[in-house]
């Protein structure tokens, strides 16, 4: 059995080996072998990128479905702050979180409330004088296996707390098992998820041994169920309790503001997150905080959501503006710092996974860097990817590791049968010497 989980699948049938994931893959994790890609399960983040642009709908994200509900007692729905941007404003949030209760669970319990008890613990984490800074915020799975993979270096930069999810999850689980006299393994706590990193998240933790969430269910999974039962839910249910400073964390920048991190950084998509973690690991950024997401414009833009990004964005700020005034008019507050440390805290260190290495024999290794540079200065450096590796630099790596030859470079390939034809011309016009003519002396 691999010795990890991975959300994001590729489907051979369906690959036709077109290199268009490849270069998009932000950890170099895929390459086209024999037509078909293949996913290295050590370097893959489940950032869902390669879901995003496959066209061939090859890879996909394997996430729980309704019918799970069915082996628990209790269910409870987590829905991510983005399900919200799903829909348009004038349905009020109360309506779509009432919604999921048709679909059968038995109540619903907002990650935003969680993320309102993040913010106050993020607070707290900022004044620690021990805090190494910048701080990076933990919230977004995706970036956290970034860190771990390609900059580990950076692994304690990593807040220590966990996401909104966990904490909301921890909440709901402990509080329901309580108050209902059930066994903690007869509750199903299901998150309403915008990405498959969150699925990969639950099903391998990296800050707890175990999570409390059950699984995770695809937003795109449900919408068409949800849509039609947003239209029989009556417009005053009542489920929602989370005010729009949890709410906000749908959006890039949210958390910042919901925390109120002074001299802070925001950054949304992979591959900005990269470059500037890059620009983090050298020192040269000043920050005490960097709120740091996958997806473009923040969680609305997971790969799993169904509206288009700006759309989104637009939307939930319009419904934050709604919530906004309403919270103000209630008087309503955020769920309350939970000064209980098990609640929000890791209970484990991160491990760095440095799949970058290319030995784990320091000098095998240096070995290999002058290898891999020669081999690089012969390749025409266009960074092609006909070669199924994702640029020339990858390619060199794949054959000093011996996973990949040369001639895979079409360049090199032609160069090779170029000389090769020149050579046979040579023979075909080479007489054996008994058939040559001699000069005379
Ligand atoms: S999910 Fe992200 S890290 Fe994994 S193979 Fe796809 S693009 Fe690469
Ligand atoms: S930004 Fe949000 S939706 Fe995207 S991978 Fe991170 S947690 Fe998931």
């Amino acid at each position: 059995m691999s010795e990890y989980f991975h959300s994001v699948r590729l489907t051979p049938e369906r690959c036709k080996g077109c290199v268009n994931c490849i270069k998009r893959c932000p950890t170099e994790a895929i390459r086209i072998r024999g037509g078909k890609a293949k996913i290295t399960e050590a370097r893959c983040i489940d950032c869902g990128e390669c879901i995003r642009r496959c066209a061939n709908r090859a890879k996909t994200a394997v996430t729980d479905s309704l019918d799970d509900l069915k082996d628990y007692k209790y269910n409870v729905a987590l829905p991510a702050p983005a399900l919200y941007s799903q829909f348009s404003a004038d349905v009020p949030a109360n309506v779509v979180l009432c919604a999921l209760m048709h679909l059968g669970f038995d109540e619903v319990f907002e990650v935003a409330l969680g993320a309102e008890i993040v913010s106050d613990a993020t607070v707290e984490y900022l004044k620690r004088r021990d805090a190494k800074k910048p701080a990076i915020s933990s919230a977004c799975p995706a970036v956290v296996r970034l860190v771990q993979v390609k900059f580990p270096e950076l692994i304690d930069n990593l807040i220590p707390l966990e996401a909104p999810v966990e904490v909301a999850a921890r909440l709901v689980r402990s509080t329901r098992c309580r108050e209902l006299g059930i066994a903690p393994e007869d509750i199903g706590v299901w998150f309403i998820t915008p990405c498959p990193a969150k699925m990969t998240a639950f099903k391998q933790p990296l800050g707890a041994e175990k999570s409390s969430v059950t699984g995770a269910i695809g937003i795109s999974q449900i919408y068409g169920e949800l849509l039609k039962a947003v239209a029989v839910v009556p417009r005053d249910a009542n489920c929602q309790r989370a005010t729009a400073r949890g709410v906000g964390w749908a959006l890039s920048g949210g958390e910042t503001s919901a925390a109120a991190a002074g001299n802070s950084m925001v950054i949304d998509e992979i591959h900005n997150v990269s470059e500037v973690l890059e620009q983090v690991a050298l020192g040269k950024i000043k920050v005490d905080f960097i709120e740091a997401l996958a997806c473009s414009g923040g969680c609305i833009g997971g790969p799993l959501t169904v509206e288009n990004r700006f759309v989104a964005e637009h939307r939930m700020h319009q419904r934050l503006a709604k919530m906004r005034a309403e919270d103000e008019a209630h008087g309503a507050a955020p769920a309350k710092y939970h000064p209980d440390s098990s609640l929000t805290e890791y209970d484990r260190t991160i491990e760095p996974r440095p799949i970058m290495r290319l030995d784990e024999d320091i000098f095998k290794a240096m070995y290999k860097v002058e290898q891999m540079e020669k081999t690089l200065n012969k390749l025409p450096g266009l960074d092609c990817g006909s070669c199924g590796s994702p640029n020339c630099k990858a390619l060199a790596e794949d054959i000093v590791q011996g996973e990949a030859v040369e001639t895979d470079c079409i360049f090199k390939l032609r160069e090779r049968v170029r000389d090769l034809a020149q050579e046979m011309v040579g023979l075909a016009a080479k007489l054996p010497p008994s058939l040559e003519e001699r000069e005379e002396n």
